[in-house]
């Protein structure tokens, strides 16, 4: 089959096509053909070595594609699945966690079932679980045109929260209001001071802070006393370290850095959230927008356009183009 693999972690170029075996399934697994990748940030890190992974590997977590051989036999041939973790995705074929796949319907457009769930389940668990927003909340959402930003929007927005967003161009800005944010700022070194300007003074309930270093000073300014920063990604770069009296200063706020990994812990938390943003989907509330749709081979501009805030939404790599 054909693959992305990382032989040496660095940049883009590090993305080479090749031709391996196809992986064998482990009993609890099941072997599916990739219809198509989701493209995540993450994929990033791991390219350039910032999250470990020994080489060569395979990159790529998240993908929609039919089972092709279910080593139980419980799982019909061709059923259309999607999944969030399964490292080594970029390929024709890939090994998926039985219990950590949903069923998709047949009528769901390949593109959007590709990044619903990494994505999807990313923006429910922020929205959801690291601060449950509800009506009268307010929340600063940082990329809010991203792939996970923009979800995070619409679902701040069904919750009844006030959403203001950050974004770098026109476009985004567009977009973002698009999704639903109530008002669109741009990355400044006063971004706090705008904020606050049209909340009163008092500052964010939350800060869902996925761009990391360029970002965090302000996150840190434009939250309420006793709110939370919710740190979860570092487009621009990792946060230096802190020290906690700074956490006293700003009004006994709350910092946490949170994982997918840790609000999917249990198979049972998992369903939940990948069904409920599939529901949203299905019933309207949720719209997926996938700006771009490469042929696998070309993953390496897949990243360059990532990495050069040239994409909007969602992004996916097509094996079968
Ligand atoms: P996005 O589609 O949001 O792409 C990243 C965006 O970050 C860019 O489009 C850009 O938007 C913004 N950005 C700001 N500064 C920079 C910079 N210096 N270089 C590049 N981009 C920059 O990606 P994802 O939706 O895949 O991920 C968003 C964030 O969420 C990432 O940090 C990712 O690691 C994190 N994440 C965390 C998860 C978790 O569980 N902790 C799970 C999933 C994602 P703009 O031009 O508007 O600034």
């Amino acid at each position: 089959m054909h693959a992305i693999q990382v032989k040496r972690t660095g940049g883009p170029e590090v993305l080479e096509y090749v031709s391996v075996d196809a992986p064998a399934p482990t009993d609890n697994e099941v072997l599916v053909d990739v219809e198509r990748a989701g493209v995540n940030y993450i994929d990033t890190y791991y390219r350039e070595g910032i999250y470990n992974a020994n080489v060569p590997f395979i990159l790529g977590l998240e993908g929609v594609g039919r089972v092709s051989h279910d080593p139980r036999g419980e799982i019909a041939e061709g059923t259309l699945v999607a999944w969030h973790h399964a490292f080594g995705s970029y390929a024709e074929q890939v090994c998926v966690d039985r219990n950590r796949m949903a069923q998709v319907p047949d009528d769901f457009p390949l593109n959007i079932a590709a990044s619903m769930m990494l994505q999807g389940m990313t923006a429910h668990y922020l929205t959801h679980g690291v601060y449950h927003l509800e009506e009268g909340s307010t929340c600063l959402i940082t990329a809010g045109a991203g792939g996970v930003g923009l979800l995070a929007t619409q679902m701040a927005k069904y919750l009844g929260a006030t959403v203001y967003s950050v974004v770098s161009s026109d476009e985004k800005e567009q977009l973002a209001y698009e999704a639903g944010a109530d008002q669109v700022f741009r990355y400044s070194d006063v971004l706090a001071e705008q904020v606050r300007r049209f909340n009163g003074g008092q500052g964010v309930d939350v800060v869902y802070d996925g761009v990391g270093q360029a970002t965090f000073q302000e996150s840190l300014e434009v939250v309420r006393p006793r709110g939370t920063v919710c740190l979860f990604g570092a487009a621009s770069g990792p946060v230096e370290p802190i020290d906690p009296q700074v956490l006293n200063t700003h009004g006994a706020i709350f910092l946490t850095r949170p994982s997918l990994a840790a609000y999917t812990a249990s198979d049972a938390e998992f369903q939940k959230r990948s069904q409920a943003v599939v529901e949203m989907i299905r019933s309207g509330h949720l719209t997926l927008r996938v700006s771009n749709e490469y042929p696998l081979e070309q993953a390496e501009q897949a990243h360059r356009d990532l990495q050069a805030r040239k994409t909007t939404g969602s992004i996916v790599l097509n094996p079968r183009a």
